[in-house]
């Protein structure tokens, strides 16, 4: 129990203090409830102290005493992960530090297509800082509101546009980072060709806090689109929906920027949650595409696109039906729908969550065998899968039968992932598409992936945090460090 110890108080919290200034550091354990708690309340950390250092500066000097006293250390950025990797355990072993201060823009190179930006930038003042230069900084997703750069980067976030512009990995170039000892490494390069040896910052990006704190990033930024149109599809099942998408890419190229994958159930709770959602087709069909074109030509009849798109879908059996939105309300109007699904799935009741990613080809079959083996196991228990078509990544969240003890099913977790999981596997698909591993899938990493691979894994950790200070049990399984 650091908390109670004098000598943390003394040879850590004194020196920490001395750093950021009493601004930058919170004991106070009511002020620290929301770097504690999860989105969806399913981790609750306990901490003596969270350190919210204003610069790169006051970071390393954080670390470096950390280093020294070796005090293990939580990084955080807008606290909205999935998977409880930014959760400090609840034993009061550990502090946070949080980059919520470190906010600044750094740099706009725009003949450099290119913005350095510190990692407590929250994602959406990037787009909107993009954007007043005519740019596009592409990463879009549902909490872009509150999730930080350093965090997007950590978890190599995936969201809405990645069929067309690629994960977080793909528009990072440059990325300052504060070692495990306290040492800043400065790569903040603005280049798109550079074989000066390993690439060393892919090792940051998506290694969730575990090798190194990002402190500051270069991104690459994308021509804005200047026209967009967006519909909402329905088909009868995922195998038409993968059909379609292959005409869609056919047809409209490089402009298909999302294409969400959405059972009928996730838009009735979204609905059933929120007065604001509604159906915009009459009649109920079984799965629905969320469809969005983008381009940079002002005098792209996009619109058209879309409805030719759509209407030989329709001559083919692959689509049933669908509304094209006429204006920029309207579109919105349909995006609403998608982005209220994880609330209105958060409120349903037990949900088991899997973030998966399998060959698109297998998309189909994993949902259906998937759904076929948990309804044998566990009857009634309710099928819910949304996610990004174009990435081959499903959230499957079944839900607990109507009506079932809430406990009980919260029980059953292990047995449902092992279920789900095996299939993925089988299909050669991945455990986790875009979320990570955090806390929620330690023990499934160290289940399904080769000894030689985490056996590499834990050699990187070891290499770069030889002290395991930087988010312990995280990631790696404990019995490797
Ligand atoms: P945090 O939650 O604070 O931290 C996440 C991880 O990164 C932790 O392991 C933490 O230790 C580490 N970390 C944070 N900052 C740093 C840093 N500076 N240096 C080193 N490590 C750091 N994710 C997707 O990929 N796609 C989606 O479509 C998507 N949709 C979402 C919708 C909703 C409604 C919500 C609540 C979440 C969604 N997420 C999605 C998950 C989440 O928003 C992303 O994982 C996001 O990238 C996390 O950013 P954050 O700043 O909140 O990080």
């Amino acid at each position: 129990m650091l908390a109670d110890n004098n000598r943390f108080k003394r040879e850590v919290l004194g020196p920490i203090e001395q750093v950021v200034g009493t601004r930058g550091l919170i004991t106070d354990r009511s002020e620290m409830q929301t770097y504690m708690l999860a989105w969806r309340d399913s981790w609750e950390g306990r901490v003596p102290a969270v350190v919210r250092p204003a610069t790169t500066e006051e970071l390393a000097a954080v670390v470096r005493i950390c280093a020294a006293t070796q005090t293990p250390i939580v990084p955080q950025g807008g606290n909205t992960g999935l998977t409880g990797g930014g959760q400090p355990h609840d034993d009061d072993s550990e502090i946070v530090i949080s980059t919520a201060r470190m906010n600044r823009i750094r740099d706009i190179n725009v003949d450099n297509n290119t913005i350095t930006v510190d990692a407590g930038c929250v994602l959406a003042t990037i787009q909107q800082a993009a954007k007043e230069i005519d740019r596009l900084f592409p990463v879009s997703l549902g909490a872009e509101g509150s999730c930080q750069i350093g965090g997007n980067i950590s978890t190599n976030a995936g969201g809405v546009q990645v069929i067309r512009y690629g994960n977080t990995r793909n528009q990072v170039l440059g990325l300052e980072v504060v070692l495990a000892d306290g040492r800043i490494w400065n790569g903040l390069r603005g280049l798109r060709k550079d074989n000066a040896g390993y690439d060393l910052k892919q090792l940051f990006i998506g290694a969730e806090g575990t090798l190194g704190i990002i402190t500051a990033a270069t991104l690459r930024l994308s021509p804005l689109p200047k026209k967009t149109a967006t519909a909402l599809l329905a088909t009868a099942s995922p195998q038409s929906a993968v059909a379609w998408l292959g005409r869609a890419r056919a047809m409209l190229g490089e402009r298909l920027t999302s294409i969400e994958l959405i059972e009928r159930v996730c838009i009735d709770i979204a609905c059933k949650f929120n007065d604001r959602i509604q159906d915009p087709l009459d009649t109920r069909y079984p799965w629905y595409l969320l469809v969005e074109l983008a381009d940079q030509d002002p005098e792209d009849d996009l619109e058209n696109r879309l409805l030719n798109a759509f209407g030989r879908g329709l001559e083919a059996n692959e689509l049933l039906d669908g509304v094209v939105a006429s204006s920029a309300e309207k579109a919105a109007a349909l995006w609403r729908i998608r982005e209220e699904i994880p609330e209105g799935h958060r409120r349903e009741g037990v949900s088991f969550k899997h973030d998966v990613s399998v060959p698109i080809s297998a998309i189909a079959d994993f949902i259906a065998q998937a759904n076929e083996a948990l309804g044998k196991r566990f009857p009634g228990i309710r099928s819910f899968a949304f996610g990004h078509l174009g990435d081959g990544n499903i959230h499957f969240n079944p839900l607990q039968a109507q009506g079932g003890q809430a406990d009980e099913w919260k029980a059953r977790l292990s047995d449902v992932n092992r279920i789900v999981h095996d299939i993925v596997v089988r299909l050669d698909g991945s455990i986790t598409a875009e979320h990570g591993i955090g806390q929620l899938r330690i023990d499934e990493i160290d289940h399904y992936k080769s000894e030689v691979e985490l056996e590499m894994m834990a050699t990187l950790k070891k290499a770069l945090d030889p002290m395991n200070l930087l988010n312990p049990g995280k990631v790696i399984p404990r019995r490797f460090m």
